[in-house]
């Protein structure tokens, strides 16, 4: 999946053999595929940092001119592709993971106008609607202070993004949790871009005084749990905030639909407002993304090949 640009070729957040440039959205690790040591890599500052903070080191191309990157609201540092319609004619935009609201860890999402849009798929069901972000954050938080006077709160989330988010909820109310190495050279990072964290890194060994809320690896949350309650002897209390908690059943205690990416309603707000002629959609679930979007009333399809996308929108322009 790539864009001829004026005699480039870029691949957009995959590996493409045939591209000598590689745009990364964000340092999630599922973007960061086509990071390779002979080609210029198109990112933000931020997004470079995080990505070389895992061992990674890639050289940073100059900006094409005629490209610009817009924030994308998914996390610190996250960007959109824009193609001025200037350099072939018509604009394009490539999203990547977006997310509509301003995150308490984030960029607000930066939306242009744009002849083609290459937009996100994560949630393309029209019946996963999330809540009102404000009203989740005030439930974890409501949550967070009345468990913490019988126990341990785990909240389980990824160390980069999700985690900073968490941090920023809990210093609202006062609580500075506890967080792994890991996240904690993540948070780091994030406070030499300008987000302020307010957390404690874990010891190895050390025995927690009293209660407190814990940040761990998703993945781990159980084994941490099982830890904790073995040292402690007290009750852990386990959660999780994440967009799939409006699809899928976890085993915590408690899951809140607090996520990272726009759900369906969302997506048609992007499009309402970037007034593309054309939308093609990328990720697992493009097809259903297009399918969806069709039934609602616009010209969607997965998308599979610039040189198409160019000939759909000479079609529509004569048309016009
Ligand atoms: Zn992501």
């Amino acid at each position: 999946m790539g864009l001829r640009i004026g005699g480039h070729y870029v691949a957009l957040d995959k590996h493409e053999a045939e591209s000598d440039l590689n745009f990364v959205s964000h340092a999630h690790s599922d973007h960061i595929s086509g990071i390779r040591k002979n080609k210029g890599t198109i990112a933000s500052e931020i997004t470079r940092a995080l990505i070389e903070s895992r061992g990674r080191r890639f050289a940073m191309a100059a900006a094409l001119p005629g490209t610009r990157l817009l924030s994308a609201g998914h996390m610190l540092g996250s960007r959109q592709f824009y193609v001025e319609s200037e350099l072939s004619g018509y604009s394009v935009v490539y999203t990547g993971d977006y997310l509509m609201q301003k995150t308490y860890a984030s960029e607000e999402i930066e939306i242009r106008k744009a002849d083609i849009l290459i937009i996100d798929s994560t949630y393309p069901n029209p019946n996963v609607v999330f809540d009102e972000r404000s009203e989740v954050i005030s439930a974890i938080q409501c949550y967070v202070k009345q468990k913490l006077n019988w126990g341990i709160v785990l909240f389980g989330a990824y160390s980069m993004g999700k985690a900073q988010e968490l941090i920023k909820i809990f210093n609202e109310i006062g609580i500075a949790p506890v967080v792994d190495e890991k996240t904690g050279t993540v948070n780091r990072i994030y406070d030499s871009f300008g987000v302020r964290l307010d957390y404690e890194v874990a010891g190895t060994d050390a025995q927690p005084r009293g209660n407190f809320v814990g940040i761990v690896n998703v993945q781990k949350l159980t084994q941490e749990k099982l830890a904790l309650q073995g040292r402690t002897g007290r009750r852990i209390f386990t959660a999780v905030a994440t967009g799939w908690a409006k699809v899928v059943t976890f085993d915590t205690d408690v899951q809140f639909p607090l996520s990272d990416h726009a759900d369906f309603r969302q997506s048609l707000q992007y499009i309402e407002r970037c007034e593309p002629k054309i939308v093609y959609t990328v990720g697992q679930q493009a097809g259903m993304l297009a399918y969806n979007l069709n039934r609602a009333g616009y010209r969607a399809s997965p998308f599979s090949d610039q040189a198409l996308a160019e000939q759909a929108i000479r079609t529509i322009s004569n048309k016009a």
